[in-house]
């Protein structure tokens, strides 16, 4: 990868939309306090570590083989995973599982997106639901949120009618505002993109375990076309691993295997996510932990005189800043990373230990201390 900032593509036959466009990434500094990625802090307990070593031991037996192309047993222990938390019966038909949630969403637009169509999603939100519609010749449609970042329904319904996009986004929580999506909204935009047209409904619910409401999985009874996405990036601590997956209708599912790679999910990872799904329960325990560092993170930045949006994540939006990048700037010198996403005034914050939250909370009220609003 090139790391000169305007690339000389000069005569390559690149595709004209992707000509001055630029890829996903968080700039990765080596400070003491790295916030910015929406990573899980906690490594893997040592007990799961010892696991996946033993499942990825019995695994290379057959690495002359190629993998379960189906995934399986993984499909299965996801549903099992899905039906326990989520207050409905999932079956392994109607879960599909890949390199991370992104290569979820990347299939689902090449099934259903593509030349000629348009995927809509509401922004701010996880700029790689754009990106991977570019990047899968789906035209982008940019909805608006309200000012407190809820998705403003009025238009949203409008702009349904009026596009009749193939392809709806919903991020809930969403990235990087935290914002949680109301059952009644997603069911209203449901409805509205069933009558202009079939429409698939993706619920992007990367934080859905962080949330202080149920997941929007129940939902998928009766709506055919709609799809709730999954990873096991964030609330499992296994971002290195790339597992995301998704729950549907299982026609859903297998229109996806007319475009997926064959033998896309390796044996080793096939391997290390059934290990994680052993340890469930301490997963979790820690995700408990982050929610009440999340929900301090909140009181604290108000106490210290900043405006917070209400978070349903394990990060939060916090500002407002006349010149957000000269505040990122400004924590950044105090050795702590967070993440500038170009949100006017706004900066967003992993929640991550209790010392490396406080440490962030230092360098806050010392840059409010500089610069009162
Ligand atoms: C982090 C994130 C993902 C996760 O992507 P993976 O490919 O599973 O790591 C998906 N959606 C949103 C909104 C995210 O923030």
């Amino acid at each position: 990868m090139s790391d000169t900032p305007t690339p000389d593509w000069g005569t390559l036959p690149l595709r004209e939309e992707l000509r001055g466009s630029s890829p996903y990434g968080a700039p990765q500094l080596d400070v003491p306090v790295r916030l910015n990625t929406n990573e899980n802090p906690h490594p893997l307990p040592e007990e799961l570590v010892a696991r996946i070593a033993e499942r990825v031991a019995e695994a290379a037996r057959g690495l002359n083989r190629y993998p379960d192309r189906d995934a399986a047993e993984l499909r299965t222990e996801l549903a099992r995973y899905l039906s326990r938390t989520a207050g409905l019966q999932v079956t392994r038909a109607q879960v599909w599982a890949a390199n991370g949630s992104n290569e979820v969403l990347q299939q689902l637009l090449q099934a259903f997106g593509g030349p000629g169509r348009t995927a809509l999603g509401f922004e701010p939100s996880y700029s790689m639901h754009a990106l991977i519609a570019r990047g899968t010749g789906t035209g982008w449609l940019s909805g608006p949120r309200t000012r407190d970042f809820r998705i403003d329904t009025g238009t949203a319904l409008r702009l349904i009618a009026e596009h009749r996009p193939e392809v709806v986004f919903v991020c809930s929580p969403n990235n990087p505002t935290g914002t949680a999506v109301e059952a009644e909204t997603v069911r209203e935009l449901y409805d509205a993109a069933q009558a202009a047209g079939p429409s698939l409904v993706v619920v992007d619910e990367a934080y859905g375990e962080f949330s202080h409401r149920p997941s929007l999985l129940p939902l998928l009874e009766g709506r055919r076309n709609l799809v709730i996405s999954r990873t096991m990036s964030k609330a499992f601590g296994a971002a290195g691993l790339r597992l995301g997956y998704l729950a549907a209708d299982p026609a859903v599912v297998d229109a996806l295997q007319l475009v997926r790679l064959p033998y896309h999910l390796s044996a080793v990872t096939q391997a290390t996510a059934l290990a994680a799904l052993e340890h469930t329960d301490t997963l979790l325990g820690y995700v408990e932990q982050l929610k009440a560092e999340r929900d301090r993170l909140v009181a604290e930045l108000r106490a210290a005189g900043c405006e917070v949006t209400e978070s349903d994540a394990n990060f939060v939006q916090f500002g407002v800043f006349e010149d957000a990048h000269a505040a990122w700037q400004a924590l950044l010198d105090q050795g702590v990373l967070v993440r500038d996403n170009g949100v006017p005034g706004r900066l967003r914050v992993t929640a991550g230990t209790p010392a490396e939250n406080d440490a962030f909370l230092d360098a806050v009220r010392n840059l409010k201390k500089e610069t009162p609003a």
